[in-house]
């Protein structure tokens, strides 16, 4: 019996219980804004970004990375609209919850109970005192009882200061994006790798937005990272009869909904949606949306814009500079369209955890497993010796750790018997558990020489064959570079009952 069980409660119990995400600065109440990744969240996170980069950059002939500053010119801000989008002062009704530009409370009428008429309610032109108490508007013009909270820049930016003096001058941003380095690096990246339209350029890293509502574990949060790609084509080609960034577009949504499927989500939990043209950003020509059935219902997991040429059009604006590709076919230059998709590692680290969930009964007992996949699970191999009173058992197994270890991160445990050890990896979803026990090792005493062997158990089916420790390497990449379980186990005898 199996169920994926994973409402966001057990996942935040279980990634605090076992060290994959921690409330950042807990000891002092934490906050819910952000959040630590521990020893084996960083792991997964690790994963999620490496495998990432190794399918949709290093495997690539048309793509490339960069990995660029947080902190970058203030103007870079000005030419991609963050500034000048939601810089309101912003201010919220404690009662009613209603939300008012700042600068305009004062410009609507305002309901008033005043205390002069035993409380009796009025609706006052904008502006003006009540004519009976004389009383100006302190509190929420709508509902006229709700105290509003001091007013909020409603930029989402986080704003600092560059250098010693905190003047206006030195004012800059923490990037809300990854994105704009990639506009701004365009031409450095297309002349220094003599690059060829279509290419891309691939960046994971930290993005900071100041959000008003951040929540719901790791999803929305105010410090998170982002795996972004500009992929910039000419908007004059036309591949197989269309328009090339049509094109392209499509193509991305395409490898990026299979990217999440070939690492663990389930089909039924992914769905496309399309941007309705109202909701579009400014600069986009149309927007597509892969959402995933979080716990808390279907979201967005990551967006693939085209942005066409506004970014690059807009940076050559502010920076004077020609910010072109030179169309030899053509003989002239042109401005490159962008398709950017945009992924967040937080809440595909979160989908992943949630999808590989699942509680099942063994034996009328319940087990709880990850059900990761192999390339993203944080530990990929536990060493556990049968008997931790046996030094030889003991030395073999720290051996074989230190050996695999070389290669993937590997642990040892002997703190417990051997069914909780494995009901232990089983929850942060290591694929495979190797016991090293009497049979491996022999028994000196009984004059019984070791086999030389130990036992590979696999997670999802718990099954258990007897290999070798001189083919342990050799057996553990076949199964991580993807070869199924029930090929390289039936290579192999099981264990004596
Ligand atoms: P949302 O509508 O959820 O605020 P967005 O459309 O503003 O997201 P984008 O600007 O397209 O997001 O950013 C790309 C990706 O970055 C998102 O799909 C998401 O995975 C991730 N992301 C954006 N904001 C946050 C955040 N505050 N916390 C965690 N991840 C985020």
């Amino acid at each position: 019996m199996s169920m994926g069980a994973a409402n966001m409660d057990v996942l935040v119990s279980l990634s605090k219980r076992r060290g994959f995400v921690f409330q950042s600065s807990e000891i002092y109440g934490g906050t819910g804004s952000v959040w630590d990744y521990g020893p084996l969240g960083v792991e997964l996170k690790n994963n999620i970004k490496r495998v990432w980069w190794r399918d949709f950059v290093q495997q690539r002939a048309d793509m490339v990375g960069i990995d660029a500053s947080i902190l970058m010119h203030p103007t870079v801000w000005k030419a991609s609209g963050h500034l000048d989008h939601f810089t309101d002062p912003m201010v919220d009704c404690r009662e009613c919850k209603r939300r008012f530009r700042a600068d305009h409370v004062d410009a609507q009428p305002w309901t008033h109970y005043c205390p002069a008429t035993k409380g009796n309610k009025f609706t006052i032109p904008a502006g003006e005192p009540c004519g009976h108490c004389g009383q100006r508007r302190t509190l929420c013009p709508e509902c006229g009882k709700g105290e509003l909270t001091a007013p909020r820049q409603f930029n989402l930016m986080f704003k600092t200061f560059m250098g010693p003096v905190e003047d206006e001058a030195a004012v800059t941003y923490l990037r809300p994006e990854t994105a704009q380095a990639m506009f701004v690096n365009f031409d450095n990246v297309l002349q220094s790798m003599r690059l060829k339209l279509p290419f891309g350029i691939g960046q994971a890293g930290r993005s900071f937005r100041n959000e008003i509502t951040p929540g719901n574990f790791i999803f929305r949060t105010r410090e998170f990272e982002q795996m972004e790609i500009e992929f910039f084509v000419n908007p004059n080609d036309r591949v197989e009869g269309r328009p090339a960034d049509e094109y392209w577009h499509d193509r991305w949504i395409e490898d990026c909904m299979a990217w999440f499927l070939r690492y663990g989500l389930a089909a039924d939990n992914l769905r496309l949606r399309e941007h309705e043209h109202d909701e579009l950003a400014h600069y986009a020509k149309r927007t597509v949306d892969i959402e995933y059935k979080f716990p808390i219902g279907w979201s967005e997991l990551m967006g693939i814009a085209n942005r066409t040429d506004f970014d690059l059009k807009q940076h050559a604006k502010w920076s004077g500079k020609s910010l072109t590709y030179f169309d030899e076919e053509r003989k002239e230059h042109v401005v490159p369209f962008v398709v950017e998709p945009a992924a967040g590692v937080d809440r595909a680290l979160l989908a992943f955890m949630a999808d590989a969930y699942r509680e099942e009964e063994v034996r009328g007992e319940k087990r709880v497993v990850l059900k990761l996949h192999p390339e993203l699970a944080p530990i990929k191999v536990a060493v556990l010796p049968l008997l931790k009173k046996r030094d030889d058992i003991v030395r073999a197994a720290h051996a074989i750790r230190a050996d695999l270890a070389k290669h993937w991160r590997v642990v040892y445990d002997d703190t417990a018997a051997i069914g909780r050890l494995y009901r232990r990896q089983d929850e942060v979803g290591t694929p495979y558990c190797l016991t090293v026990d009497v049979q491996t090792v022999g028994d000196t005493e009984r004059g019984e020489r070791g086999d030389g062997r130990v036992t590979i158990r696999e997670r999802n089916s718990m099954e258990q064959v007897r290999v070798p420790v001189p083919e342990l390497i050799a057996v553990i990449r076949e199964l991580l570079d993807g070869a199924p379980w029930p090929q390289v186990a039936g290579r192999y005898p099981s264990p004596r009952s």
